[in-house]
């Protein structure tokens, strides 16, 4: 089984060594090519204008959405932005979760700050590092919000993806990792039936 962690830009490098150290085979996807054979694929957060510029350079753009039903992809900050289908402001990308999403939401004065969440499906509370992150501002039917702070959901999922608005990578908290390789292996599950 091998996870992809789309390798433009952004917190690649951490995605890739947390996904390593729970046994995964990796593979960093810079090309339609990549995406062949993947179980899963990992979004990392950076700067989604960025990313959506080399998206559209290296021709990713109609592969990655060809896939949003088939392969499951875990957005975290920026990628949890790529995966909206509506943005607050600005063009979808790849349209993958139903939800709106809001960049930068947080506001100047909390820019970035680290706490304790309480995460549906996980046991203990996960450290959650937020940076410039964005949150969402309204859900679909299909879609089941798993954390929120305060008001504002952070964490979410539908049947195929997740995403959550902070960096997982940056802690060495891996349990939203595991979490979704087990998504994964119940997709393939599903797929071999
Ligand atoms: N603010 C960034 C954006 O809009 C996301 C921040 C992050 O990924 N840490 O893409």
């Amino acid at each position: 089984m091998v996870i992809g962690v789309l390798g433009l830009q952004g917190a690649i490098r951490e995605h890739l060594e947390m996904l390593a150290s729970l046994g995964v085979k990796t593979r960093i996807v810079k090309s339609a090519g990549d995406l062949e054979g993947l179980a899963g694929l990992v979004l990392p957060g950076g700067e989604s204008t960025t990313m959506r510029r080399l998206i559209d350079r290296y021709a990713l753009l109609a592969p990655l959405r060809q896939k949003i039903n088939t392969l499951p992809m875990f957005g975290t900050c920026a990628g949890m932005i790529l995966l909206a289908t509506e943005l607050e402001q600005g063009d979808v990308h790849l349209g993958a979760i139903p939800m709106k999403v809001k960049r930068n939401a947080f506001g100047r004065q909390v820019d970035s700050f680290e706490t304790m969440l309480a995460v549906e499906g996980i046991e203990v509370d996960i450290e959650a590092v937020f940076i410039r992150a964005p949150y969402v501002e309204r859900i679909d039917q299909a879609t089941r919000v798993l954390a929120r702070i305060d008001d504002e959901i952070v964490v979410v999922e539908t049947d195929m993806h997740l995403a959550c608005s902070f960096h997982p990578e940056l802690t060495n908290d891996t349990r939203l990792h595991r979490y979704f390789i087990e998504k994964v292996k119940k997709q393939r599950s599903v797929h071999v039936i």
